[in-house]
């Protein structure tokens, strides 16, 4: 092909493709069809999973990010009378630079305490079992809850867990909270104590993840460190709802999807 031809092509690819840079985060996204009877859902999915995904796999995951934001939470620090401590969000979802100044996904948000103090009631998001980690690396103590999510003929499409970080599971032992296993209702006390020691004070890493069929009970990844998921997705930086890793089936939901900001 000759220099110009080649220029000509660039300079049409460019005029088609170059200028509109995608920032989903202030893209509401387009509404398809509302009639999930139909099997056709509001699309949720970023640029990423156009190129890299069939019609089939992005109608599935569409499907369960539906279903699963039809879960009401209720706020992890807010109690039964709708009172809560004054916190800000000094960390939200999707914030931070990685190792190395790379993008690092932040797939949560921050609850910080605005006096400090490490005596925090938190209340469970949601019906579930509570599964109780200690001295994680990144988490320091944490709990999660997991429950399933259904679709609208009831099948169990796959679950939906959150995870309540940095809080001190020694001092909730002492205060006879032992709820590893254990199922609780939703609004019910799961801890009463963050860690003191957590960099930038004492903080409630809130944290939504989802999880689809092939994974569903892989309690594993409920204590992701890493491992083999990169932070760096294509889609890093620019998700509106969280992104998916289709080899291991789950991917971080935004709080503010189920109102918890
Ligand atoms: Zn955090």
């Amino acid at each position: 092909m000759s220099q110009i031809c080649q220029l000509i092509l660039i300079i049409l690819f460019s005029t088609i493709y170059g200028c509109d840079k995608i920032d989903s985060n202030n893209i509401e996204p387009e509404i398809i069809y509302e009639n999930n009877e139909s099997g056709l859902y509001q699309d949720f999915l970023t640029p990423y999973y156009y190129s890299s995904n069939n019609e089939s796999f992005r109608t599935e995951i569409n499907k369960f990010i539906h279903f699963a934001r039809l879960t009401e939470f209720q706020h992890p620090i807010e109690d039964s009378v709708a009172q809560m401590p004054s916190y800000s969000i000094n960390r939200g979802f999707g914030d931070g630079i990685g190792p190395g100044g790379t993008a690092q996904h932040h797939p949560a948000i921050d609850l910080h305490i605005e006096n400090g103090d490490t005596n925090v009631v938190m209340y469970a998001a949601y019906d579930g079992y509570i599964h109780t980690v200690r001295d994680a690396a990144k988490y320091r103590d944490y709990l999660s809850i997991t429950k399933d999510i259904k679709d609208s003929l009831d099948n169990t499409i796959g679950k939906i867990v959150t995870i309540y970080g940095h809080i001190d599971l020694n001092l909730d032992s002492l205060d006879n909270r032992l709820l590893n296993g254990q199922f609780v209702n939703q609004g019910d006390i799961v801890s009463r104590h963050l860690y003191s020691g957590t960099l930038g004070g004492p903080h409630l890493h809130f944290e939504i993840r989802y999880y689809r069929p092939s994974n569903v009970g892989n309690e594993e990844y409920y204590g992701w460190s890493g491992g083999s998921i990169t932070y760096t997705e294509p889609s890093a930086g620019s998700w509106s709802y969280g992104y998916w890793d289709p080899n291991t089936g789950y991917g971080f939901a935004n709080p503010k999807n189920h109102k918890i900001e």
